[in-house]
């Protein structure tokens, strides 16, 4: 067992992340920005900021749950360009579309059920991937990266925002505190679900630190991979590049 859980097979885990979205859906804009004190807003700016994305271009936002890194790139290629928002789950797909159509967000955007492990993409078809706080929970992370190299155009670009190793130590146990004993009161409280919220804290613990993360990109391919951390390594943007 780990951290009081216990381990998990393949298909429970698919099951689990499915419930766990499922449940989260509808308050998981107001937990983002609770849980990380709004921050998770700087994050993503960084992480547009990275892209290189420029107008008419085509952008996959995988695992794009409620859309945030859509709405913000749909702007930015405009009506010569499409972004494709894709998701495994049906209920943050449905709230992504309607958070986003009642912004006025429409047009260049398409919304596709799909699983970052074997996309639906013929190859070589985006200038940019983001795949944002989604990583985490894929269960097979290597043939989800293998498969968005497959789908990117050469030249293209992979953007991963996720959680990380924070550098320093002592941070670190501020952070285990806070995700481990905080974060699924935080949920029990607010989204009357506490177990999602410990379900996070476990998938944070276990995700591979940052140059962990990078060998796992050369390994499936990326060239030039490199990584920034952000708020002391608790996040790290990662990205590579498809020659
Ligand atoms: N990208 C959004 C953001 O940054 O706010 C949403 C992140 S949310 C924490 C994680 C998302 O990953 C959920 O919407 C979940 O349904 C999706 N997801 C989990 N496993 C996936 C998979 N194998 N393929 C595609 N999406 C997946």
């Amino acid at each position: 067992t780990h951290f009081g859980y216990k381990t998990v097979n393949r298909d429970e885990k698919v099951n689990l992340v499915a419930d766990v979205f499922h449940s989260v859906a509808a308050k998981y804009d107001v937990m983002n920005d609770l849980m990380s004190g709004g921050i998770h807003r700087l994050w993503k700016r960084f992480t547009i900021d990275c892209s290189g994305v420029r107008p008419g271009q085509k952008v996959l936002d995988l695992a794009g749950g409620t859309g945030d890194l859509t709405a913000k790139f749909s702007r930015i290629v405009g009506s010569k360009g499409e972004v494709v928002l894709a998701d495994i789950n049906d209920s943050m797909l449905k709230m992504g579309r309607s958070k986003l159509r009642d912004k006025g967000i429409v047009g260049n955007v398409r919304y596709v059920q799909a699983n970052a492990e074997a996309l639906p993409f013929p190859d070589n078809t985006f200038d940019a991937i983001t795949i944002s706080f989604g990583l985490r929970n894929v269960t097979d992370k290597d043939a989800a990266l293998r498969s968005m190299y497959r789908v990117l155009k050469p030249g293209g670009r992979l953007l991963v925002l996720e959680f990380s190793k924070p550098e320093l130590e002592a941070v670190s146990k501020v952070y285990d505190a806070y995700s481990f004993h905080l974060l699924p009161k935080m949920g029990q409280l607010i989204a009357n679900d506490a177990e999602s919220y410990q379900y996070l804290a476990e998938s944070i613990r276990m995700h591979p630190d940052q140059d962990t993360l990078k060998e796992m990109m050369q390994q499936a391919g990326f060239e030039g991979a490199e990584y920034y951390n952000l708020t002391g390594g608790v996040v790290a943007l990662h990205r590579g590049y498809k020659f």
